[in-house]
């Protein structure tokens, strides 16, 4: 290859106009070849117009999050707040408000940006794969060289949803719209179907969506469960804001002064209206989504964190997710002959074919006859690289040519003796692959292929006897069989000498082949697949098989795992798109108790996630091909594979699984459980801490008396029980019967009847109990006011503190769960109380805070008064347990 140095093109130019270039001339002004570019030309190229990136929007830095914190109406009320006490010459006031916006803002700030940094390096780790085939973005502009059956998706550049259909014989006019260049593909489109392979014109942003990019970046809407939330933060925010007027019209009327009046009201509303939920639900969100990268889940969007754990029932497809996706040869059923056994494990040539002593001399010959039939009619790579075998490529392309170098046929070198002519590439919906190769100086047609589409095919079979008419009952009957045993067969076969012009290959040419012989394989089920259904089984979800494989072999795969019995529970893509035809009546019945899905066309994969949707059911599915994405999108979940997975598969789910193990995904839905309940703890206890300091400053107004806490007292309570231990809340680790619990509805509110108990009993308890101690300092002791707000102040804090602990579970009690599993909560919370504590001894600090040290009788009694907050909420516990509200609780009760 002639690499040039400095070798100097107009790339912008380029792309635009190669479409009405021919290729080979393309070919010469790129200075390529057939082969490609050298590394090392290519690395030089590589300096001088840059990598294949396009310019990304930078995500906001620190300051910008930590700015942007301020852009929150409460804040702005704190802000004239500080302005207006500033007027009125009250400095400390002034100057401890801005000190809390500060202090506020800050905290805010580096939780977003530590959730923000997260979700980027997630982000990461999904990267665009180079190939062009049936699933593929395409990596860059691509002026078509060859191509087999190519359909684009371009609907992203042009908004055209039909895909594309591909030609690379005509030019097309320099003119052409985007959408009519037949012989071009454009970076960021998505390959729904073929194959093909071209020449890169354009990189980066010298491609069209280089062009669009500016356009292309559109604010993302906040997801669903964020709109949600806001929309619930706003209407506690107005419900405990109407509160605050009414306390403060109260306190007007008492004749209090309308300057201390202006600046509760405000610490209240402060104080109360639970501002830092959205924050901590964030956190919440994103301690589940790095807890599930860690469990092999990569999400795509944040609230899916969270949506995966309401899944009711999980549709998983078996090849890779179910087994192990290491297909191995086993036997070879030739016709007319006892099978041939094929030793040795996984994708490794290493093991031979054991001939029975009986069997006549031909089958040696017969086998080679079928592998080089396999290796021609192929996309797999097995090689070796430094003395180790490599492959890739469809798992079952690999299994055939691990076979046929076990027979000692290498496929790069019968590959290269037989040239391709044309092919058919293996597409799910089609069921089998053909290839046209030049064999002894005449085109010869190669198939292979599931035993129902091959045999169609063919009419005569090879024995050793040679040609023989098809014994199609016999050998239809022993695929079954084959299948019936758990393994996947593939039926071989190929034409007779065709003409020797022919070049052209489609389906029509497929019909009077020979049949070759089964090729049966096995795909091991993964360890890990039977403890995971058990799981989800314990969990009250459904979970069934989907695949394009055959029932038998489907079903003996699904006994294995413990996912189906018999074949009672095994329903065909067919049978089912019958039912469909007769009505949603008729589909339910044919749905119930089915576990297996087998010979499920990409199409009806969709359909039947659309039907069981329609049933109510929550649905997670899996997938991998071009194909799957629609059904992806139709899911509520939509989870794509990792490793097997396309990249139209990935930009359609929410979910990755990188090692396309169903237990990751099982995981998963563990992780998204505990995420959503972690939300629903941050929001218990902001919202009942909340509840408790309105409650005591109605309780005090309702009794004539005197405002039980300063502002400044109030909003210092905020900062010494909120900020720290919320977001520590948010980190929870699971109770550990997550899996043992029914899927919450999707369609419960946040705000169900247990969230509105506890709230409601443990705010009343608190507020009763604090405004009691005020009372009886106050009035009964006759201690001065500030004495009396000065132990209202602690016990508030320890009340406050002692509620961290009983929002770590709903129904479970706190001395269950070991406070050290949850180090920032344990130790936010204590550093917390010490501050205050701190507080109350340091000079200046308790003048402003109106605080002072109380005595050690004092200790007792107020401790004795918080701890009846755990009492009174293990007691509600207790009773919750014996008589639960839902079916959200235990399975087994
Ligand atoms: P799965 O859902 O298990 O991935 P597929 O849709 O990939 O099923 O395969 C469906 C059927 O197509 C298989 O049972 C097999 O008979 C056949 N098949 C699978 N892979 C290939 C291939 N690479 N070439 C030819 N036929 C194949
Ligand atoms: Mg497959």
């Amino acid at each position: 290859m002639n690499s040039t140095p400095g070798f100097n093109l107009d790339l912008a130019g380029l792309a635009s106009r190669a479409h009405a270039v021919a290729a080979a001339e393309l070919l010469r002004q790129l200075g390529s070849s057939n082969q490609g570019l050298s590394g090392e030309e290519a690395r030089h190229r590589l300096q001088q117009y840059g990598k294949n990136v396009l310019p990304r929007a930078r995500p906001p830095g620190f300051l910008v999050v930590f700015l942007r914190q301020f852009r929150n109406p409460l804040i702005y009320i704190l802000g004239i707040a500080a302005v207006i006490s500033g007027f009125l010459g009250e400095f400390t006031d002034a100057g401890f408000i801005l000190g809390v916006l500060l202090l506020n803002a800050i905290v805010g700030a580096v939780q977003e940006y530590q959730a923000q940094r997260q979700a980027e390096a997630l982000q990461q780790l999904v990267r665009v794969n180079a190939l062009l085939e049936s699933g593929d973005k395409v990596p860059g502009d691509i002026r078509l060289v060859s191509e087999q059956g190519l359909d684009v998706d371009e609907s992203l550049l042009t908004g055209e949803s039909l895909p594309a259909v591909k030609d690379t014989s005509r030019l097309c006019p320099l003119d052409t719209p985007l959408g009519d260049r037949a012989n071009m593909v454009f970076a960021g489109t998505l390959v729904s179907r073929g194959r093909a392979r071209g020449l890169v014109v354009g990189t980066a942003g010298n491609t069209e969506l280089g062009h669009l990019a500016q356009a292309l970046e559109a604010p993302t809407a906040p997801p669903p469960l964020m709109q949600r939330m806001s929309r619930f933060t706003t209407w506690i925010g107005i419900a405990y804001l109407a509160a605050v007027f009414l306390i403060a019209g109260i306190a007007l009327l008492e004749g209090q002064e309308l300057y201390s009046i202006f600046l509760l009201a405000v610490a209240l509303a402060v104080a109360a209206i639970p501002e830092g939920l959205p924050v901590a639900i964030t956190v919440a969100l994103s301690v589940g989504m790095a807890r599930m990268a860690r469990c092999n889940v990569i999400v795509r969007r944040l609230v899916a964190a969270e949506t995966l754990g309401s899944c009711t029932m999980i549709a998983a497809d078996k090849t890779g997710t179910l087994t192990v996706n290491e297909l191995t040869a086993r036997r070879i059923h030739l016709p007319g002959e006892q099978p041939v056994e094929v030793t040795g494990h996984g994708m490794v040539p290493e093991g031979e074919l054991r001939i029975p002593e009986t069997a006549s001399p031909k089958v040696h010959e017969m086998s080679e006859h079928l592998a080089r039939a396999a290796i021609l009619c192929n996309e797999g790579f097995l090689g070796r690289r430094d003395g180790e075998w490599v492959h890739h490529g469809d798992a079952v392309d690999v299994a055939l040519l691990v076979l046929a170098q076990k027979l000692g046929l290498s496929s790069t070198s019968v590959q290269a003796r037989y040239p391709q002519i044309a092919t058919i590439p293996f597409e799910s919906e089609r069921m089998y692959a053909a290839s046209m190769n030049r064999i002894d100086g005449r085109p010869v047609i190669l198939v292979k292929g599931a035993s129902e589409t091959v045999l169609p095919m063919c009419d005569s079979m090879l024995t050793a006897g040679g040609k023989s008419p098809l014994a199609r009952e016999e050998l239809a009957r022993s695929a079954e069989n084959l299948a019936a045993d758990g393994y996947r067969v593939l039926a071989i076969a190929e034409s007779e000498g065709l003409a020797e012009n022919s070049s052209s290959l489609g389906e029509d040419e497929l019909h009077g082949l020979v049949f070759l012989g089964f090729v049966a394989m096995i795909d091991p089920p993964r360890p890990e697949a039977e403890k995971a259904i058990a799981s989800c089984r314990g969990a009250g979800i459904r979970i069934a098989m989907v695949t394009g494989d055959h029932p038998a072999t489907s079903l003996a795969i699904a006994r294995e795992i413990g996912l189906a019995r018999d074949d009672t529970e095994v329903v065909t893509g067919t049978e089912f798109r019958q039912a469909l035809k007769q009505g949603d009546g008729a589909v339910d019945d044919l749905l119930r108790g089915r576990t297996v899905f087998a010979r499920v066309e990409p199409r009806q994969k969709y359909e039947i996630v659309r039907a069981l949707v329609r049933q109510g059911e929550f649905v997670a599915v899996t997938g991998d091909g071009a194909n799957d994405a629609p059904a992806l999108r139709a899911a509520h979940v939509g989870v794509a594979m990792g490793k097997q997975g396309t990249a139209v598969a990935r930009e359609s789910a929410e979910l990755i699984i990188t090692d396309d193990n169903i237990a990751s995904l099982v995981a998963g839905v563990t992780q998204g459980r505990i995420a959503y309940a972690n939300v629903r703890k941050v929001i218990f206890l902001l919202l009942s801490t909340g509840a408790v300091e309105i409650a005591i400053f109605v309780f005090a107004l309702a009794a004539g008396m005197p405002l039980p806490l300063t502002a400044i007292q109030l909003l210092w309570l905020n900062l010494v029980t909120e900020g720290i231990q919320d977001v520590g809340l948010a980190f929870e680790p699971g109770e550990g019967d997550e899996m043992e619990r029914f899927p919450r509805s999707p369609r419960e509110p946040l705000f169900d009847r247990s969230m509105v108990e506890r709230i409601v009993l443990s705010a009343f308890t608190m507020g009763a109990l604090a405004f009691a101690v005020f009372w009886w300092a106050f009035e009964y002791q006759g201690m001065s006011l500030e004495a009396a707000r000065n132990l209202t102040l602690l016990l508030m804090v320890l009340f406050e503190n002692i509620q961290v602990f009983n929002s770590r579970s709903e129904t479970r009690s706190v001395f269950r769960h070991n406070p050290w599993r949850n180090r920032i909560l344990l130790l936010g919370t204590m550093g917390a109380q010490a501050v205050h504590i701190a507080a109350m001894y340091t000079p200046g600090l308790s003048t402003l805070l109106q605080a002072s040290p109380v005595t050690l009788v004092q200790w007792l009694e107020l401790l004795l008064v918080a701890s009846s907050i755990l009492v009174v909420m293990e007691i509600y516990k207790l009773y919750r347990r014996k008589y639960p509200l839902s079916a959200a609780g235990s399975r087994n009760s």
